[in-house]
């Protein structure tokens, strides 16, 4: 699933082909895609709309449109947000079609079809629910603190909720985790303010590796321009199962924390240690 680096990678590469362009067309193909409003609806209210810029939210792009509205797009698992010449041959996964003024399109490609698209007036129905941006420049190791001082569950799951802290999915959780020698399972309210204060800087460090490296492609994740990314090559953890710890040489192993895989070192990342034992 697209991640903050992933997502903001795609919102980077979207700015320059759609900023200050103009909807003239729309064709869905799929209308589930659509979330909100009905197609019509949606048909009506985009063409002749202009769009003034392109943003990223958690694992949400947001763009902002003349009329005022915000179109939303989720890419779920396996959607794709990719810019084409019209005319570009269609794949058979293009569900939705928006027509640009320059003879460009932008498709929604979207293979298991569970992302969506949303059109709304106000952008916070969609993404006022949630957490603070980890990569934010006033978002800081104490407000992190302050954050997990009042949660009690385990420290991975509650990397994932996106209430919690926007963006962060999988992959990065892990990466996050091993960097700052954390077990996956930790309970929130255990860990050492030495061991927040490193979880928070591991978490901006693979989020922005993660950008610099235009992203991780394991299958479906491709940039605008049907690029994969390269932060694959540089993921110290996950997928790794039974390859050597890169910091120690233990075999990675693989759990299930939270209903997700989870990969991590049982040296580097030790469980919590027994009370009283
Ligand atoms: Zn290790």
């Amino acid at each position: 699933m697209p991640e903050l680096p992933e997502v903001e990678t795609i919102a980077q590469g979207l700015r320059e082909p759609l900023v200050g362009r103009q909807f003239t067309g729309v064709h869905v193909g799929w209308a589930d895609l659509i979330a909100r409003p009905a197609v019509e609806e949606l048909k009506r209210r985009l063409v002749g709309q202009r769009i003034l810029d392109v943003q990223r939210r958690g694992k949400y792009l947001v763009f902002a449109l003349s009329s005022g509205a915000s179109l939303i797009v989720h890419l779920r698992m396996t959607g794709r947000l990719l810019i084409k010449n019209s005319g570009a041959e269609l794949d058979k996964h293009d569900h939705l079609i928006l027509v640009l003024d320059d003879g460009r399109e932008l498709r929604f490609n979207e293979m298991r079809k569970l992302g969506r698209v949303y059109l709304v007036d106000d952008e916070d129905e969609i993404v006022g629910d949630l957490g603070p941006e980890p990569l934010d420049d006033d978002f800081t190791a104490a407000d992190f603190a302050a954050l997990l001082s009042t949660r009690r569950g385990m420290i991975k799951p509650l990397l994932l909720n996106q209430r919690f802290m926007a963006g962060v999915g999988n992959i990065y959780a892990d990466e996050a985790l091993f960097a700052a020698r954390i077990h996956p399972e930790r309970r929130a309210d255990t860990l050492t303010a030495e061991e927040i204060e490193r979880l928070y800087h591991a978490i901006r460090q693979v989020l922005r590796q993660g950008i610099e490296n235009r992203g991780t492609t394991l299958t479906a994740y491709r940039d605008v321009e049907g690029r994969e990314g390269v932060n694959q090559e540089y993921l110290q953890v996950s997928r790794r199962t039974d390859e050597p710890c890169l910091r120690c040489g233990t075999p990675i192993e693989r759990t299930v924390v939270g209903g997700r895989g989870t990969y991590f070192c049982p040296k580097c990342q030790k469980p919590a240690l027994e009370v009283g034992g």
